[in-house]
């Protein structure tokens, strides 16, 4: 048996309400299990409204849409991160700039983004529609100076947040914030693996008014409300079902415990690994990580393949790091901007099991076979 990466954590409640939402006969796209679903999620990021759709990329391929991207715009976007992120610029029609990360947080580098958009502003270039900022394992991104250039530009910021249910600012200038909340929209993902899970589904969250009217609009096929099926744009189907929001109460209100056991969950795999060579995940002051995937660097690719192929015979289900976007050939010939940091992440990076029913003795499995290893 090999122990799971990340597992979807389901109890007794999840039955309840599942069973609950079933019962009512309300089991598709209207019903009081996503209207709660929605209210409780936006009280919980912070935001005025939330609209829950039928997965991360739906809602993110709404949220760059509703900012005003269109054909042939450029899109800022965060290189090292699951494609997910950008497949939604390209179903627009628009090009993703690739922004290379920085050390801090593994997220993309705010100072690549300023000098991007100082570059274009010199060259008389035009401006990128929107900047996609991702908080990529459950660590929020360095978003100051990509909030100012972009409030002094114009240009609107989208959040991927799809990684970072449960994760924070707690000092500085977003201090008390959510991931997500900062930028003119925000996007989560409720996807098996992720801290909370729908089974598959996705939540954009958004302080405009305007804008979360215009998101309820466009993913319930853009019909005019009233008789006689008017549809006034070309809308999508991207309603999160009732029965899908059901589960996705009980697992909200069970947030708290499940960010608890991924930080219990990396601070013992820090205690044990913090004299092994490696490199360990950020942790930046005042950051609040949620350690959705904790994830090593070891010293190179050849390394990390023969650690990889070590946990497998010692039944451990670790992964490697997302092969950078601009690396793709689903995105051959986009521009990149950077100097390799995601390419050695990519290179370097390990995710260990981290699901929040991780048991003591399975993680001294996983932390004695990564010893092993490097004795
Ligand atoms: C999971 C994920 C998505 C997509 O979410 P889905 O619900 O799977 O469509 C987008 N971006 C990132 C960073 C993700 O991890």
């Amino acid at each position: 048996m090999t122990i799971p990466l990340s597992e979807p954590n389901l109890g007794p409640l999840e039955s309840k309400l599942v069973m609950e939402a079933l019962e009512s006969g309300f089991v598709s796209s209207v019903g009081a299990a996503v209207t709660r679903f929605e209210l409780e999620f936006a009280e919980r990021v912070g935001s005025r409204h939330a609209i829950a759709c039928s997965n991360g990329t739906a809602a993110l391929h709404v949220a760059l849409r509703l900012v005003g991207v269109e054909h042939g715009d450029d899109v800022l976007c965060a290189d090292f991160t699951f494609a997910g992120s950008a497949n939604p610029i390209a179903y627009l029609g628009a090009n993703a700039v690739f922004i290379d990360s920085e050390w801090d947080t593994w997220n993309l580098d705010p100072e690549l983004v300023v000098a991007e958009i100082e570059r274009r502003a010199a060259a008389g270039e035009r401006q990128p529609a929107a900047v996609e900022v991702v908080h990529v394992l459950g660590q929020p991104a360095q978003m100051e100076s990509i909030v100012d250039v972009c409030v002094r530009f114009g240009i609107p910021i989208v959040e991927d947040a799809a990684e970072s249910l449960g994760a924070g600012w707690s000092t500085g200038r977003f201090a008390g914030r959510h991931t997500g909340s900062v930028g003119a929209i925000g996007c989560f993902s409720f996807n098996g693996n992720k801290i909370a899970t729908t089974g598959g589904g996705g939540m954009l969250v958004t302080d405009d008014d305007e804008l979360a009217a215009r998101a309820r609009h466009l993913t319930t096929q853009a019909k005019v409300p009233g008789v006689g099926y008017l549809h006034d744009e070309v809308g999508y189907n991207y309603r999160l079902t009732n029965l899908a929001a059901a589960l996705g109460n009980a697992q909200l209100s069970r947030i708290d415990e499940f960010v608890a056991s991924k930080h219990r969950i990396a601070a013992a795999y820090d205690d044990a690994f913090g004299a092994l060579p490696v490199t360990l995940p950020p942790r930046k002051a005042g950051y609040d990580s949620t350690y959705w995937l904790y994830s090593i660097l070891v010293a190179d690719e050849a390394e990390r393949d023969r650690l990889l192929e070590h946990l497998q015979k010692s039944g451990v289900g670790a992964r490697a790091l997302w092969r950078p976007l601009h690396v793709q050939p689903a995105y051959a010939g986009s521009r990149a901007v950077g100097s390799g940091i995601g390419t050695a992440l990519f290179e370097r990076g390990v995710s260990l099991p981290s699901s929040t029913h991780l048991t003591r003795s399975d993680q001294a499995t996983v932390i004695d076979a990564v010893r092993a290893f490097f004795s």
